[in-house]
């Protein structure tokens, strides 16, 4: 996977195309994330107790990890981040245009 949690990610294609997101969950085995604020989908739920009346809920559904790329907090560019290790001995990935470092590997 070449997003991990808490990457600030942007969506490349779809409704969502454009908008980005911090990714809250990530499904490695089915390549698909669930970012904060996109692809919403509404869903009717039945009444299951006085706290839980059901209704109209809005929630995040997971997007294939193709639809979106790694945000680069120096250049801004979406990235296919490259993976390295520094130094120190301590893994990143880093971006492919500009080589800030976008995260742990
Ligand atoms: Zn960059």
């Amino acid at each position: 996977m070449r997003v991990a949690k808490d990457d600030t990610v942007v969506v490349i294609s779809g409704d969502d195309k454009g908008k980005t997101g911090k990714v809250l969950k990530v499904f490695p085995g089915k390549h698909r994330v669930i970012v904060e604020g996109i692809n919403f989908i509404k869903r009717h739920t039945k009444p299951k107790s006085r706290m839980q009346p059901g209704g109209l809920i809005e929630k995040e559904a997971p997007i294939d990890v193709s639809n979106v790329m790694v945000q680069c907090p120096r250049c801004g560019e979406g990235t296919r981040p490259k993976r390295t290790r520094l130094v120190e001995g301590r893994r990143v990935r880093i971006c492919n245009k500009c080589n800030e470092i976008v995260g742990k590997a």
